[in-house]
């Protein structure tokens, strides 16, 4: 018997199980952190333009109805530096600026950064 032999014959078998369990859930948890962006915003709540973040960013769903000074035709949220959900054809996916909601592909705010 070798020394790997005896060590491995050695461990407990529940703690075996924990380990193998364990190392799943790292898996797992490497696994989320490797998803597209966009996967993960699947679930979010669809940003309200109402809200105060939002309304104070003047934020739109549309920005083609975008009155806002600021606003240049053909700025969007696809094509936005904060938009994270871009390479997707999702309609909708989160931003840095509100995080933990999903914004609208053809939104707009005053935050608004070109895509380089
Ligand atoms: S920061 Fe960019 S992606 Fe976020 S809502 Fe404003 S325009 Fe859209």
């Amino acid at each position: 018997m070798t020394m790997t032999d005896k060590t491995h014959s050695s461990i407990n078998p529940s703690r075996r199980r924990f380990v193998i369990s364990a190392s799943g859930a790292v898996g797992v948890a490497a696994l989320a952190s490797v998803l597209p962006r966009a996967a993960q915003a699947a679930d979010l709540p669809a940003i309200n333009p109402k809200d105060s973040a939002p309304a104070a960013l003047a934020y739109t769903e549309d920005s083609a109805s975008s009155t806002n000074a600021k606003h240049v035709a053909g700025s969007e949220c696809l094509n936005c530096d904060f938009y994270q959900a871009r390479g997707t054809t999702n309609p909708r996916g989160p931003c840095m600026i509100f995080p933990g909601k999903s914004v609208n592909a053809k939104g707009w705010c005053m935050s608004y950064v070109k895509v380089k």
